[in-house]
């Protein structure tokens, strides 16, 4: 079955109001493929989420960056699924790594997270991914299968979930995963999915990748069997995130 590509773009924790609008109407005037060939979501931060919303183009969609493990409450700071819901907020990132090696989520937490955010309702880009170290230990495909494993233990609808191959040492550093290193992750995914949940989710599942991607390289990973699309940070705050979402084709 023919798996929908996809584009997400994770602006973390960027811009003001003024960088905000200009982002949302370079994406507003951009000319992509339609969305029976690509879905694009992007995910400004909590508080800029109802502006983008509303005034974001109506083919593209909003995701939020995180949300709480289980039902708001006295969660100083928090947000939650209830809320995002709420909100009309369709989908939501969760385990980025940035959230699990600075704010130390754990897989554990990750999964609880997810299985929380989908019994709500939302979709969920759930993200996994390597350190260098534990590529050079070569330990990545244990690693991302465990990340992996967290999640699936408490969750059964994987049609809601995108799952997103970001290793650590690729994420912000302009050192991108040559589209081997993608690709041959990608497989071990989609095989450890077979093994484990099953042929159908594993065949269904997108896959996407994400680590310095940008205009000028987005096109090679695209053309990967397993690659499904991607999650951008740095470039998803320009103009090339039209490129990148072209790559679809
Ligand atoms: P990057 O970030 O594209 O800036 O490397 C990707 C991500 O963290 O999702």
């Amino acid at each position: 079955m023919a798996r929908k590509f996809f584009v997400g773009g994770n602006w973390k924790c960027n811009g003001t109001t003024e960088e905000v609008k200009k982002i949302v109407s370079t994406l507003n005037e951009g000319q992509v493929p339609p969305p029976d060939v690509v879905e694009v979501v992007v995910s400004p931060p909590f508080v800029f989420l109802p502006l983008v919303k509303n005034l974001l183009r109506p083919d593209f969609h909003v995701a939020a960056q995180n949300c709480w493990v289980k039902k708001g409450g006295a969660f100083t700071g928090e947000v939650s699924a209830e809320m995002l819901v709420n909100l009309g907020i369709p989908w939501v990132i969760l385990g980025h790594s940035e959230r699990r090696l600075i704010l130390n989520e754990t897989n554990e937490f990750v999964g609880e997270k997810v299985a929380y955010a989908l019994s709500k309702g939302l979709k969920v880009i759930a993200c996994v991914g390597e350190t260098l170290e534990q590529r050079e230990s070569g330990t990545t495909v244990e690693v991302v299968a465990a990340q992996t494993k967290a999640i699936a233990e408490r969750v059964s609808n994987w049609a809601d979930v995108v799952l997103a191959y970001e290793p650590v040492w690729a994420i912000g550093t302009g050192k991108v995963a040559t589209p081997a290193q993608a690709q041959e992750v990608h497989f071990e995914l989609r095989k450890w999915f077979h093994a484990n949940i099953s042929p159908e989710v594993a065949a269904t599942i997108r896959i996407i990748y994400g680590g310095s991607v940008n205009g000028a390289n987005s096109k090679e990973l695209a053309a990967q069997p397993d690659v499904d699309g991607f999650l951008v940070g740095g470039a998803s705050l320009k103009p090339e995130f039209i490129d990148i979402i072209k790559s679809a084709e």
